[in-house]
């Protein structure tokens, strides 16, 4: 019997998919933003969170719920500062969560997943902290490019994960002053099309009407008021 000509091809292929299967990083993550919850202690401490790799922290968190979390799950914690961290201090280098990193217009390759984070929100008193205009936030964003663009030679994609504290603009965010959207995020998605993007912020977003995950081109945009566990791959 003669062996069909694309045999071969088709056997490679099949080689290649299995290959790609293999390859394929997926992490378990808790995010948490805005509110520290009873039932999260509880559920930290009675294992319920086994197999979580990650924390990511979206701001407005207390650093000793941050620190707990990092305590009894033992595991790598990245966290980005809200516009309600009073603790926060960018002058002080020990006002950090204990344990986790700050990653505030950073970017890290953790596991080989490249997560960037952006912290604060909106401007709305001119005094606030971690608050900022729409043009002010674009040039946060922008110092980022030159790391995007270094992800994109290097690993031929410049963002997995992308953490916030603000919703962009238009999704998951409100009319009212303190919870417009940053339209920094928007761009960010665009340029970086990160698979997920991780906020808080928004906690009183027409929780019951609207759904807390939105989805633009290739990116998960994900509310994570008050805590989510998300299976992510890239
Ligand atoms: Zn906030």
């Amino acid at each position: 019997m003669q062996i069909p000509h694309n045999c071969n091809f088709v056997g490679k292929l099949l080689a290649w998919i299995c290959f790609l299967r293999q390859n394929k990083r997926t992490v378990k993550i808790l995010a948490v933003s805005d509110q520290a919850l009873e039932r999260v202690y509880t559920l930290s401490s009675n294992g319920h969170f086994q197999g979580t790799e990650l924390i990511l922290g979206c701001g407005d968190m207390s650093y000793a719920y941050l620190e707990y979390l990092v305590t009894v799950l033992n595991m790598p914690m990245f966290y980005v500062p809200g516009n309600h961290d009073p603790q926060f201090d960018l002058r002080a280098a020990q006002a950090h969560a204990e344990g986790g990193t700050n990653l505030d217009l950073k970017i890290v390759r953790h596991n080989k997943f490249l997560i960037g984070g952006f912290g604060g929100s909106i401007r709305y008193r001119p005094d606030g902290i971690n608050q900022y205009t729409q043009a002010e936030a674009y040039m946060r964003a922008f110092s980022l490019l030159p790391r995007l663009l270094l992800n994109r030679m290097q690993y031929g994609r410049a963002l997995d994960i992308l953490i916030s504290h603000s919703p962009p603009f238009g999704i998951h965010d409100d009319s009212d002053p303190a919870h417009n959207g940053l339209k920094a995020l928007n761009w960010l998605i665009r340029i970086a099309q990160p698979r997920y993007l991780f906020h808080g912020h928004t906690h009183f977003y027409k929780r019951n009407l609207a759904s807390p995950e939105t989805t633009v081109g290739i990116t998960k945009i994900i509310n994570v008021y008050p805590y989510k566990t998300i299976e992510a791959s890239h």
